[in-house]
């Protein structure tokens, strides 16, 4: 009986044994599947990262030159754009809008059309010089539009292209230096003229050996002119040396500049600018 009873205690401890260590196998399993899991987790969420990165990075230098090729951003512009109307500045820097027109044009000499407020002061300008000193002057523009301007622009282009043979881009650069780019002409705004020697009807450097441009050049200022693009200015103005084309600035102004060699862009930074 006895032995019975110890045989059979010594079964269930057994049975007990081996449920309390099938228990901790299983523990041990799970605790292994879970740090399986971590581990793969782990690298699976490296794995994508690093893949992302790669993706971020095959992005990046095609996304690079799209921002390098954005403009430099153009230093502030540092001439007042409330000026005068008579002082109004008109450059590359500073272009009129396509559609501007001054509000009045009268006819000025040899059917030209200008802004009104200078019609009168032309028209004594050259009478004088004939009156006064036997000088013929006469117009060869006056004011044009945004359109007609650009006709003149291509066709300057165009003719560059078949002259000397440049190409587009070459053609349009020097045509700029020579042919105001549309926008950017004075003859949009009414207040310039070209002014030749009835004698020498010629628009190129000739013209200022004429009895024309040397009158005009000692008296335009009475009339509240100016030569606009005198020689030697080019980095200035941007526009090659004109001895015909002349500006209205107003006696004053024009008084300063012609005595004192100076463009309109000198004259504006001189005395505009805070
Ligand atoms: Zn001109």
């Amino acid at each position: 009986m006895e032995q019975q009873a110890n045989s059979l205690r010594s079964r269930r401890d057994r049975n007990r044994q081996a449920n309390k260590k099938s228990n901790q196998q299983k523990i041990l399993i799970l605790l292994i599947l879970l740090i399986l899991t971590f581990i793969l987790g782990f690298i699976f969420g490296f794995l994508i990262g690093s893949r992302r990165e790669k993706e971020i990075n095959f992005v990046l230098p095609e996304s690079t030159p799209a921002v390098s090729e954005t403009p430099i951003e153009t230093p502030p512009k540092t001439i007042p754009e409330n000026l005068p109307w008579n002082l109004t500045l008109v450059n590359f820097e500073y272009p009129l809008d396509k559609m501007f027109k001054p509000a009045e044009l009268a006819e000025i000499d040899n059917g030209y059309i200008a802004d009104k407020r200078i019609a009168d002061a032309t028209k004594k300008m050259i009478a004088d010089a004939r009156s006064k000193d036997n000088v013929r002057i006469i117009a060869l523009s006056a004011y044009r539009d945004y359109d007609y301007q650009m006709e003149l622009f291509e066709n300057k282009v165009i003719r560059l292209q078949q002259e000397k043979g440049y190409s587009v881009d070459k053609a349009r650069e020097e045509a700029k230096t020579v042919v105001a780019y549309p926008g950017t002409s004075e003859h949009q705004l009414g207040l310039a003229l070209d002014l030749v020697d009835a004698r020498h009807v010629k628009l190129d450097e000739s013209q200022e050996n004429t009895a024309a441009y040397k009158w005009l050049y000692e008296h335009c200022h009475e009339y509240g002119f100016i030569v606009r693009y005198p020689n030697g200015k080019t980095d200035i103005t941007g526009i090659i040396y004109e001895p015909w084309h002349f500006r209205y600035v107003g006696v004053e102004a024009a008084t300063y500049i012609m005595e004192n060699n100076l463009t309109l862009e000198e004259y504006l930074l001189d005395h505009y600018t805070p």
